[in-house]
Order: C-alpha cells, then sequence, then structure tokens
C-alpha cells in the first residue's frame, strides 16, 4: 500500500472514492487482447500517461470514474481502450440495436479527433463507429446510424435530434462517456446531456472526464454517476 501511494505521488495522481483499484505501471498489466496490444503498440503508445495509469484499471473493472487532467494527458484512450473491451465482452453483438459504447463531446472537432481515436482501435476487432455532429448531413447520418453500430462519438444537439427521429435506440447502451464535461456545461449543453443520460440503462457504466470541475458539472456528476472513483492528475484549478 506505501508502494501504491509513492507511485501516485510520483506521478501525481489523487485518487478518492470506495475500494479503488491500484494503478499500472504498464499497458502489459491490462487484460488487453493482443490485437488491442498490438493496436496500441501501432500508435507507438510504449507506456500509459498517468491518467491511464490510474483510470485504465477502475474503468476495466467496471467502476464508474470522476477523471480530471489537463488537455494532452492522454484521457481519450484512457476511455476508448476500456470501452474496446467492454464491447468485446458482451455475448451477442447482434442481438439487439443501436450503439454500445456513447461518446458525448463539445464540439464537432473534438468529436471528429475521437471518432479517429476509437477508428485506430475497433478495426482489428470489427466494431463499428459512427460519429454525428453539425455542419454534416442529418440525412447521411440517419442513414449510417440505421445500418447500425457499436459506438457513437456525438456532440449533445446532433445526438438528441437523431434520437428523436429514431435513427437509433438506446436500448443497447451500457457505456457512456462524458469527454470535456465542464466545455459542454460552457456551450450550454446540460439540457441535452441530461436528457441523453436518461435515456440510457441506469445500470450502465459512466465516466466522465473534464479539465476543471466547477460546481455544476460537480452536481451533475453526483447525480448520475453510482459510486464513482475521483482521479485527478497535476494541478488542476476550478
Ligand atoms: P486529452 O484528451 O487529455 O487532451 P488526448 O487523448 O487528446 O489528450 O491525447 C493527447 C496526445 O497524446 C494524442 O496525440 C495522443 O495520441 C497521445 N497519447 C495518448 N496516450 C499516449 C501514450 N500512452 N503514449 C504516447 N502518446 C499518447
Ligand atoms: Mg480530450
Amino acid at each position: 500500500e506505501q508502494d501504491v501511494a509513492g507511485y501516485r505521488k510520483s506521478m501525481a495522481i489523487r485518487v478518492s472514492g470506495f475500494d479503488v483499484p491500484r494503478p499500472i505501471k504498464t499497458f502489459e498489466d491490462c487484460s488487453f487482447s493482443s490485437q488491442l496490444k498490438n493496436a496500441i503498440a501501432k500508435q507507438g503508445y510504449e507506456k500509459p500517461t498517468s491518467i491511464q495509469c490510474q483510470a485504465l484499471p477502475i474503468v476495466l473493472s467496471g467502476r464508474d470514474i470522476i477523471g480530471i487532467a489537463k488537455t494532452g494527458s492522454g484521457k481519450t484512450a484512457a476511455f476508448v481502450l476500456p470501452m474496446i473491451v467492454h464491447i468485446m465482452d458482451q455475448p451477442e453483438l447482434a442481438k439487439e440495436e443501436g450503439p454500445i459504447g456513447v461518446i458525448c463531446a463539445p464540439t464537432r472537432e473534438l468529436a471528429h479527433q475521437i471518432y479517429l481515436e476509437c477508428k485506430k482501435f475497433s478495426k482489428l476487432h470489427g466494431i463499428r463507429v459512427s460519429a454525428v455532429y453539425g455542419g454534416m448531413s442529418k440525412l447521411d447520418q440517419f442513414k449510417e446510424l440505421k445500418a447500425g453500430c457499436e459506438i457513437v462519438v456525438a456532440t449533445p444537439g446532433r445526438l438528441i435530434d437523431l434520437l428523436k427521429m429514431k435513427a437509433l435506440t438506446m436500448l443497447r447502451a451500457t457505456y457512456l462517456v462524458l469527454d470535456e464535461a465542464d466545455r459542454m456545461f460552457d456551450l450550454g449543453f446540460e439540457p441535452q446531456i441530461r436528457s441523453i443520460v436518461g435515456q440510457i440503462r441506469p445500470d450502465r457504466q459512466t465516466l466522465l472526464f473534464s479539465a476543471t470541475m466547477p460546481g455544476r458539472v460537480e452536481k451533475l456528476a453526483r447525480e448520475i454517476l453510482s459510486d464513482p472513483v475521483r482521479v485527478t492528475v497535476g494541478e488542476v484549478g476550478m
């Protein structure tokens, strides 16, 4: 335990919550398939970043998480890699429809970046990823979602529109990521986020990532996460 505390300190990791899994040191410490390990190596990711060292074992264990770390710290892979494992763990992929993993991001640029990161790791597994955001044809996105996907990366407004159009159902969604939650609030997406969360089964796994944790984001986290582990890396302002 002393070791774990010292290791966390050396990585500027702080944690709080019940029964927090210990941090990993290498990607080998994760129960990743060989395909996933190869895909990670292909990206040139030699070792996990601080947030990844602590977030990966938490999320892989099925726990909810609040991850707070500055931009550029590798938060995307911290939720994408366990999402691939989560999807591959589903017993019968084809039985129901609609995405299993749902990722909300504040802007189309960010949604697109996350989409690309998902593609890198999903390709080998036959997992289909759709990105939906404003500035692209809604009809094309409607058709793409109708054709089926396991992961959807979306800006909140567009996802709500497509849900209203019944382009997708959330029946199969069990892994929800709110990325850059503070920016989504700054952009006024709180009602849309609440609506989306309300359409996903309550026994889902929920992940919230943010660079800062203003009071309103804290309140949402308390309402929609179950027994989360909170991980903070470095110095983070309010
Ligand atoms: P954040 O979401 O925290 O702002 P990103 O997930 O966008 O950060 O990652 C920032 C950059 O670091 C990206 O270019 C990504 O490919 C790279 N990266 C992520 N994880 C690793 C890693 N373990 N080793 C090396 N580079 C990484
Ligand atoms: Mg990010």
